[in-house]
């Protein structure tokens, strides 16, 4: 059985607690049901963690190294660090037993590096939209009214730090550490 949302927000204050100082800032952690080739991803503005519901329901194990490999960049990012796999989070994940970024349980590998990216998100019809740049301020669904802008069916904007691809199925990889 996974933990429920509140279970997973405990979780995550208790983690924050115990090897961070408390110093992460609040996020909301959530499943995301959607998600077919992700495990999870951080997303700065607003701060929140989604995780793949149909992932960890396969691998319950897993759920805990991933929410803390999730936690080092918001840490790292709340500290105005360099939030990306460089050195200071490679010596964190050290202190914290952590294997490499590339290797958790064989299943789950950092998709290429992207320091900044945007997703616009419907929250009506969930359609969700990947941008390299910021998009104008006001932007509405093009499912939701496909002919002009409705202020009836905004798409949010997130910030992306990071997004995990799944690797299963693929041929074994070996990457560098
Ligand atoms: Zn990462
Ligand atoms: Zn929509």
């Amino acid at each position: 059985m996974l933990p429920d949302v509140s279970e997973l927000q405990l979780l995550f204050a208790l983690l924050n607690n115990q090897h961070f100082g408390g110093e992460i800032p609040a996020h909301r952690i959530a499943y995301n049901g959607r998600f077919s080739n992700l495990a999870g991803r951080i997303v700065y503005k607003p701060p929140l963690i989604e995780l793949s519901r149909k992932h960890f329901e396969k691998h319950p194990d897993a759920l805990r190294e991933t929410l803390l490999h999730e936690m080092i960049h918001a840490w790292l990012h709340a500290r105005g660090e360099n939030a990306g796999h460089g050195a200071a989070f490679k010596r964190k994940m050290r202190e914290l037993g952590l294997r490499s970024v590339y290797h958790d349980l064989g299943s789950v590998v950092p998709r290429k590096e992207s320091p900044r990216r945007f997703i616009l998100r419907c929250d009506r019809c969930t359609m969700e939209l990947l941008r390299k740049r910021r998009p104008p301020a006001k932007v509405s669904c093009g499912r939701c009214s496909p002919r002009r802008f409705d202020a009836r069916y905004p798409l949010r904007v997130l910030e992306v730090v990071e997004t995990r691809e799944l690797a299963e199925g693929r041929a074994a990889q070996r990457l560098p550490r």
